[in-house]
């Protein structure tokens, strides 16, 4: 859960480049449908981040099959606007869950729903396709009405702290537990949000799962920083500065720097009982 900037491109151009290239039939369509996509355009903008409940362009049935087909069935412009959504740094990382590569576009209001946002740049979120698939064509909550995801590019992401984490060491084993809190001075839209974003991307049981997997990448150096002495607090000092390191590049609610905190203050898990995440030997 990250914000990330909007790519600087123009959608308009985006859209008639896109139109441009398609064949005959399909470029005639996207053409007719122009007006009424492009004040859908400013509608969006207009209402966000609230764009769950925006109304449909009156489109004709060919007009919103040509609107798909311009995302589907790629031609150069439409190759080039991926290419550059998905080539930046700040993207690399998926930001509805922070944890896996960006290698799909996600619309943020699904283009069966809403096909004359297809293409356009600020309804395409670079994300994971773990988040992709589970976010599928949802927009609103059918029982509250609230929009079930965040949208990364203009939701902000609260810098109070909502994300917390138990750790225990229970026979041999670390068991992570992640959830939510509301945090005093969070509004509960807010936060029925982030609930949402939270339980239908299954982010619980992901940083848990990913969580026990880093740490075994960090097991050497939790051993090394123990040493022969069995230095508990060197441990604690170690999990401190990297939960540091971690607070200061992605925030206080990034999932690996509360679960460095935590265990940090596992007293347990700094005196020995990081043995429990050592890798088993392929
Ligand atoms: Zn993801």
């Amino acid at each position: 859960m990250r914000s990330i900037p909007l790519l600087n491109v123009d959608a308009t151009t985006v859209f008639d480049d896109v139109a441009a290239a398609k064949h005959l039939q399909r470029r005639r369509r996207m053409h007719d449908a122009r007006t009424n996509v492009l004040a859908a355009y400013q509608e969006y903008i207009e209402a966000v981040p609230e764009v769950g409940g925006l109304a449909k362009a009156v489109l004709t049935d060919q007009q919103k099959e040509a609107m798909q087909h311009a995302f589907s069935v790629e031609t150069a412009p439409m190759a080039a606007l991926r290419q550059k959504l998905l080539k930046r740094t700040c993207v690399a990382r998926c930001p509805f869950c922070g944890i896996s590569e960006s290698s799909t576009l996600d619309h943020y209001l699904p283009k069966e729903q809403y096909p004359e946002f297809s293409i356009f740049p600020n309804n395409l979120v670079p994300c994971c396709a773990v988040c992709n698939t589970r976010k599928r064509d949802r927009i609103l909550d059918e029982d509250t009405n609230v929009r079930m995801f965040l949208h990364p590019c203009y939701d902000a992401i609260a810098v109070l702290e909502f994300l917390s984490v138990r750790t225990r060491v229970e026979a041999d084993a670390l068991v992570i537990s992640y959830r939510l809190v509301q945090p005093e001075g969070m509004a509960d839209l807010t936060f029925q949000h982030l609930s949402s974003h939270f339980k239908e991307l299954d982010l619980a049981d992901r940083y848990r799962r990913m969580g026990l997997e880093h740490l075994g990448g960090q097991y050497p150096a939790l051993r090394r920083a123990y040493g022969v002495g069995q230095h508990a607090e060197r441990v604690a000092e170690k999990l401190i500065e990297g939960a540091e390191d971690f607070e200061e590049i992605s925030g206080v609610n990034y999932w690996l720097a509360k679960l460095y905190r935590a265990l940090a203050a596992n007293v347990d898990f700094c005196a020995g009982g990081f043995e429990a995440v050592r890798p088993q030997p392929v």
